[in-house]
């Protein structure tokens, strides 16, 4: 049986070295009996290596990463620096980055077939700005095609595709998860375009995990009802106890 993937997004957080290093130690000690549940860190780059030091359980990969490997990309982090820091995936095309650092479909593209054709994992975004119902298909379908521009099917083993519905993310004011039913039609909707692109056997393997407002109490719901291969956590996955905890229970679904 596959595992279930349970991926934690820490953001620009925490503040400190220190506190990187606790938070890494405290999900690792938490999450080290799971046998059915794949846990995947991914701190501020800055804390990578030290980070990638301190676990043993838990999988650690970064939340962006530039499409080249070395060369005068000033501020930039390459795919291959991450990598030769530990890191195992790689998050592409969060919302956020195509929001606040204006991240195009082209950029997003080059990333993900860079990081999938090293070797790494690449956990790729995609969601609508708004909840308009008649407004999913068409976005979602649009990330996904555009994003798997040049991503090869030997490759796509390595692929994860996250559907977070940008609206349901906790840092949005008034905002609150999907549901389970809704989110399980637009996973249905991401793998019949995955199984048109890379044929039905190498497709339909994809996990699709669900992200927005995931908590303790609803992480069960999206694996249940919203037959989900995992979720992906942001604003959880920075309290420790609370992270594990849905680890737990996604594990025990
Ligand atoms: C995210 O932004 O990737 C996310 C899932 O955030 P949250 O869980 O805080 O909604």
């Amino acid at each position: 049986m596959n595992k279930r993937i349970v991926i934690g997004n820490w953001k620009m957080n925490p503040s400190s070295e220190k506190d990187a290093v606790t938070l890494a130690r405290r999900v690792d000690e938490g999450v080290g009996a799971l046998k059915r549940a794949a846990v995947l860190i991914a701190p501020p780059h800055v804390f990578l290596r030290r980070v990638v030091d301190e676990v043993g359980h838990v999988g650690v990969g970064t939340q962006d990463a530039f499409w080249e490997p070395s060369g005068p990309y000033t501020g930039e982090v390459s795919y291959q620096q991450a990598k030769s820091a530990g890191a195992e995936f790689v998050i592409v095309g969060h919302s956020e980055r195509r929001i606040y650092l204006g991240e195009s479909g082209e950029m997003i593209a080059k990333k993900l077939k860079a990081v999938l054709s090293h070797g790494m994992k690449g956990v790729l975004c995609i969601g609508e700005r708004e909840r308009v119902d008649r407004e999913v298909a068409s976005v979602v379908g649009d990330q996904l095609l555009s994003a798997l521009e040049g991503a090869a099917k030997n490759d796509i083993g390595r692929l994860i595709v996250a559907y977070e519905p940008v609206w349901a993310t906790s840092t949005v004011a008034g905002s609150g998860p999907d549901t389970p039913q809704s989110a399980a039609k637009t996973a249905l909707y991401i793998k019949k375009i995955l199984v048109s692109r890379f044929g039905t056997a190498a497709g339909s393997a994809v996990p699709v995990v669900y992200g927005g407002s995931v908590n303790v109490k609803n992480a069960e719901s999206f694996m249940r009802e919203g037959m989900m291969a995992g979720v992906l956590v942001g604003g959880a996955s920075i309290d420790a106890k609370a992270f594990v905890e849905i680890a737990i229970r996604v594990a025990d679904f």
